[in-house]
């Protein structure tokens, strides 16, 4: 590193003597060497010189009006305590040049002195004054360093501290040497972890293996790697990203260290299982209706002389089958469309008891074939609810058609609605074929729907709850199922009330 004082070769000299000729002396002698001179006659002078200009070196007469020699010395070096003095000492004196040399003065030259004498003692004030200028320097550049470096380590340390992604370093004898507070739910927490082997201390069971194959790749060109890592205890999957830390290039011998980044991609993953798994459901859910029309169409095709009502009968079937997937089409919109938050809806106050009495009506004929009553008491007092009339048509249509559908023969469905604190009690009752016990934690998913004899031969897509629960989330109702095989399901719906008190 080149510094200013390293390079100088003039120094700033100022002379103070009373005397003219030493003056002039002086500068004759010091300008030969190339310096820059000032001349002062007495003590004030040089001392307004110095403090306005400031010198490299000062050559002092002892001997001088008002302030003499000695007296400038401990004021010039508070000044600037770098500054090289020089006295001149017209008496020879031993004495007073000891006490010049114990206030601070460098050197003195006693007077009458030769050009070569003032030389020899200027040079080498001159060096000792580029010397110590060089060094302080050099101080001052170590010291903004270190300030740099420790405000650097802090700050990055700051960063790694608050970052969501758990943060690890591991020597290149695999152990660990650093770690963020993130990185606290991937460790162990029974004992130390800095310096321990990270097989020791990490619970991510297939670290060490994976760790073992990044090393082995990078290097070179490769500069990072990234890989996916299970963490089966607790669910969770991670994007590892592993990147070397070199000496001085990115050789594999000159490798320091691993900085390990972890990332949660667990909500990410688990989207794409769900999206996978809605994509093969529906794809299968629509193939049995397609593959049962393109059955029936076949045999219409190849037996062309059927008679007319065996005909119709394969065309109703058809017409069957389309309606299905129709339906399915029409949930499956209305499913993704909650999903994306497409609906548009109307957010009114209303009574509920109206919708749910036509409701009941709507489905009184159907239900009455299989001997089934739908019923629902008057409206004895007003309920405000906050909502969406259609979704909750929508819901009570869902819940009203699996009582009846899943009802058995003579069986009832009875609606209530009732005040329970702040929030409207509605429960849709049915006599059916009741939900198993080990099944009931699958209502509601997508295309679930019990299996049993008898509900294979009851039609249905498997995604009327599934929209149900999305529509009653979004307005913050609460659903409870409780069923008894064989007996019959009680669905209870928590709707908050709009008027509460
Ligand atoms: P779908 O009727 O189209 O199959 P749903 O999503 O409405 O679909 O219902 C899912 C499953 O829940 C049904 O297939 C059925 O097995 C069961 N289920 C729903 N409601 C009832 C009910 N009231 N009684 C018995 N089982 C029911």
């Amino acid at each position: 590193m080149s510094t200013p004082s390293q390079s100088r070769k003039i120094a700033r000299i100022l002379v103070a003597d009373d005397e003219k000729s030493i003056r002039l002396g002086c500068e004759k002698v010091l300008t030969s060497m190339g310096h820059e001179i000032t001349l002062t006659e007495d003590g004030h002078q040089a001392l307004r010189k110095f403090e306005e200009t400031g010198f490299d070196l000062v050559i002092l007469d002892l001997m001088m009006p008002e302030i003499d020699g000695l007296t400038l010395i401990p004021k010039l070096l508070e000044k600037d305590p770098s500054v090289v003095v020089i006295m001149i000492t017209g008496y020879a004196s031993f004495e007073t040049a000891v006490k010049a040399i114990h206030l601070g003065a460098y050197d003195y030259v006693p007077k009458p002195f030769t050009p070569d004498e003032l030389k020899i003692v200027v040079k080498r004030a001159t060096e000792k004054r580029f010397l110590t200028l060089n060094n302080l320097e050099l101080k001052a550049e170590r010291e903004r360093t270190l300030a740099n470096l420790a405000f650097e380590q802090t700050q990055t340390r700051a960063i790694i501290d608050s970052m969501g992604e758990a943060v690890m370093v591991i020597n290149r004898k695999q152990e660990l040497v650093l770690h963020n507070p993130a990185a606290r739910h991937l460790l162990r927490d029974d004992g130390p972890l800095t310096g321990q082997p990270i097989s020791r201390v990490t619970h991510l069971e297939s670290l060490p293996k994976t760790l073992e194959e990044g090393l082995a790749k990078l290097g070179g060109n490769v500069q990072g790697i990234s890989r996916e890592i299970e963490d089966p205890g607790r669910k969770k999957t991670f994007l590892l990203n592993m990147a070397g830390v070199y000496h001085d290039d990115s050789a594999k011998e000159d490798l320091l260290g691993t900085v390990l980044v972890f990332s949660d991609i667990t909500p990410m993953k688990n989207l794409e299982r769900a999206k996978s798994r809605f994509v093969s459901m529906v794809s299968h859910e629509l193939k049995a209706p397609m593959a049962a029309i393109e059955g029936y169409l076949e045999l219409i095709l190849r037996e062309p002389e059927t008679k007319p009502e065996l005909f119709r009968a394969k065309l109703e079937r058809c017409k069957d089958r389309a309606g299905m997937l129709q339906r399915l089409i029409r949930e499956l919109l209305d499913l993704t469309g909650i999903e994306m938050g497409k609906m548009t809806r109307n957010l009114e106050l209303f009574d509920p008891h109206p919708i749910l009495s036509e409701l009941c009506e709507l489905f009184r004929p159907e239900a009455l074939k299989r001997g089934i009553t739908v019923s629902i008491p008057e409206n004895k007092d007003q309920y405000k609810i906050k909502g969406d009339r259609n979704e909750v048509n929508q819901i009570f249509t869902n819940f009203l058609s699996n009582a009846v559908k899943y009802n058995k023969q003579n069986g009832t469905v009875q609606v209530n609605i009732e005040r329970s604190g702040d929030i409207l009690k509605i429960t849709v009752e049915d006599t059916g074929l009741g939900i198993p016990e080990n099944q009931m934690k699958f209502i509601g998913e997508e295309f679930f729907r019990v299996k049993t004899p008898e509900t294979a031969k009851i039609s249905g897509t498997g995604l009327g709850l599934a929209i149900t629960k999305r529509l009653l989330e979004l307005n913050h109702a609460r659903l409870e199922i409780s069923s008894t095989p064989g007996q019959g399901s009680l669905f209870t719906i928590r709707w908050p009330l709009a008027t509460p008190g």
